[in-house]
């Protein structure tokens, strides 16, 4: 059995072996600071926190159960769910800027005026001719035929509607946090 090697901020490192091998195959959910499920990491990373004091043990009430490793003359249980103490710099999330990609990703490969899914562009809602700009709240996908109908004008300028307003994508921690609080809601 290959223990896990933890590595502690003052650059040592130890090992640790699990009860059971599988046991390093387990995932724990850390929170942030103010409590929002953020991501699921590696039990080993999850240790490292812990053990270098970055993060604390987080109890929901209904989950008792932890993970047991050990070392030569350590023991220590890793909870299902960890919360951080600090907020670091690192793990800010910055909104993506636009590109054609993510664009398509987001309007489902479809024209968000006609729904067709041929000849794909990028509108600007509000015309770039009329201070409109480059940002998720602005643009939408259309085909180029609608692109060319609604041309330089407003939207209330023309008979076009738009299938979803356009916003910007959503911070990877939310729906995170969303898919978490809906999958322990399935379970009870
Ligand atoms: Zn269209």
């Amino acid at each position: 059995m290959k223990p896990a090697k933890i590595a502690i901020s003052d650059g040592k490192s130890f090992d640790l072996r699990p009860t059971m091998p599988s046991v390093l195959n387990n995932s724990v959910v850390v929170f942030s600071t103010n409590y929002l499920p953020m991501a699921r990491i590696n039990i080993r990373r999850a240790v490292a926190l812990l053990i270098n004091g970055r993060a604390e043990p987080l109890d929901l009430q209904d989950t008792k159960l932890v993970w047991i490793l050990r070392s030569p003359s350590v023991e220590i249980e890793v909870p299902h769910h960890i919360r951080l103490k600090t907020t670091t710099a690192e793990r800010l999330w910055k909104l993506p800027s636009v590109s054609r990609r993510e664009l398509l990703r987001r309007d489902g490969h479809h024209c968000q005026y006609c729904g067709s899914s041929r000849q794909l562009t990028i509108d600007h809602v509000i015309p770039r001719s009329k201070g409109g700009t480059h940002t998720w709240d602005n643009v939408a996908i259309a085909c180029k035929t609608c692109n060319h109908k609604k041309g330089d004008k407003y939207l209330n300028e023309t008979a076009m509607t738009l299938k979803t307003k356009p916003k910007a994508p959503m911070h990877p921690t939310v729906a995170f946090a969303e898919q978490f609080w809906q999958s322990r809601e399935n379970r009870v």
